[in-house]
């Protein structure tokens, strides 16, 4: 028979490890094998791949064995939140979001990409080093999510700010962590909307963004600017959330509006994305994240605010993008 022809009878049927392996083929003396290697450790994967090599060579017909061991990769959504500068509480949304969509149900992962301050080990009250497993990183659980920060890989105090391939690399670490049923994975981005940035969003390919401001005027200018940006990516943006909207005195109970209102719904409106709702200015929220108790795990009015916008996250979400 000619040996460049696909074996009619399949020789390639009585290999070891039957249940793992998703195709075979014989052409030309070449046995080319595909074996999904989910759940294996390195070592289990390579004592297999070794095994089939062998066995696959003593079936005869075979000169050359090739590989390929495949892992099955849970479906992930990763979604990118930004701001297009600092200080509009971009970290304290991120880690609540998060916690929020915990709560609606959904497996939630966070990576703190913040170069500049990477704050989540401090807002989740959590600060242990995550562990590693097989080269690969396993993040650590705090109120429901699991989380890995950039802050985690160096010690504290040691001032980041890395310059753009020196943070990609380490993001990269953070990416492909061992994030187990994750099937959201929420991305905080250090502030702006440079080069960093940009390099960040170009590695970590998010699904879409998010994008947090403060109703004024300056603040929105920077968040057209990050809209800009994920529009220069490619990357679509899910909606705004407005910041820092509304303050109640928790004296006479008045609401006033110190940094404006409904700045961000207007320029979301202007920009075409989907407004995904406010958060008030509150004491409790930064004393309660200052002292790593995120107030989405808990009750109350923030809890409330954090689980509305999850929601309406989760919607735009859902909606399949036309
Ligand atoms: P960014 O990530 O945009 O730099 P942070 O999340 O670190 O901002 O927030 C900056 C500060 O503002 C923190 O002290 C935080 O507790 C506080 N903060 C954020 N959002 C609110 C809010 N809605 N009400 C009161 N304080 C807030």
């Amino acid at each position: 028979m000619c040996a460049f022809m696909d074996h009619p009878a399949d020789p390639l049927t009585g290999l070891p490890h039957d249940e793992r392996i998703r195709s075979r083929k014989l052409a030309g003396g070449v046995a080319t094998i595909i074996v999904d290697a989910t759940g294996l450790s390195s070592e289990q994967a390579k004592a297999i791949e070794e095994n089939l090599r062998a066995a696959a060579l003593k079936v005869a017909g075979v000169a050359e064995v090739r590989i390929a061991m495949t892992a099955s990769q849970p479906h992930r959504t990763l979604i990118a939140i930004g701001s297009g500068k600092g200080g509009v509480g971009k970290s304290t949304v991120s880690a609540n979001l998060a916690i929020a969509m915990a709560r609606a149900g959904k497996k939630v992962g966070l990576i703190d990409a913040d170069v500049y301050g990477p704050s989540q080990p401090t807002l989740l009250g959590k600060h242990d080093k995550p562990e590693g497993k097989d080269d690969r990183l396993i993040p650590v659980e705090a109120h429901g999510i699991r989380f890995l920060s950039l802050g985690q890989l160096v010690s504290p105090g040691h001032a980041l700010a890395w310059r753009g391939p020196m943070a990609t690399g380490a993001l990269a670490n953070l990416i492909e962590a061992d994030w187990g049923d994750a099937e959201l994975i929420i991305v905080d981005l250090p502030p702006g909307t440079g080069d960093v940035q940009l390099s960040l969003i170009q590695r970590s390919r998010p699904a879409g963004a998010v994008i947090v401001s403060t109703p004024q005027d300056l603040s929105l200018i920077d968040a057209r600017r990050a809209v800009d940006l994920f529009n220069k990516t490619s990357v679509p943006v899910l909606g705004i959330i407005e910041n820092m909207a509304t303050y109640a005195c928790p004296h006479c109970g008045e609401d006033s509006h110190p940094f404006g209102t409904g700045g961000a719904e207007k320029a979301a409106g202007e920009l075409g994305v989907p407004f995904l709702g406010r958060l008030p200015l509150s004491l409790m929220l930064r004393e309660a994240s200052d002292a790593g108790e995120p107030p989405a795990a808990g009750d109350g009015p923030e809890a409330e605010a954090f689980a509305a916008l999850a929601s309406e996250l989760l919607k735009v979400l859902e909606t399949p993008v036309h």
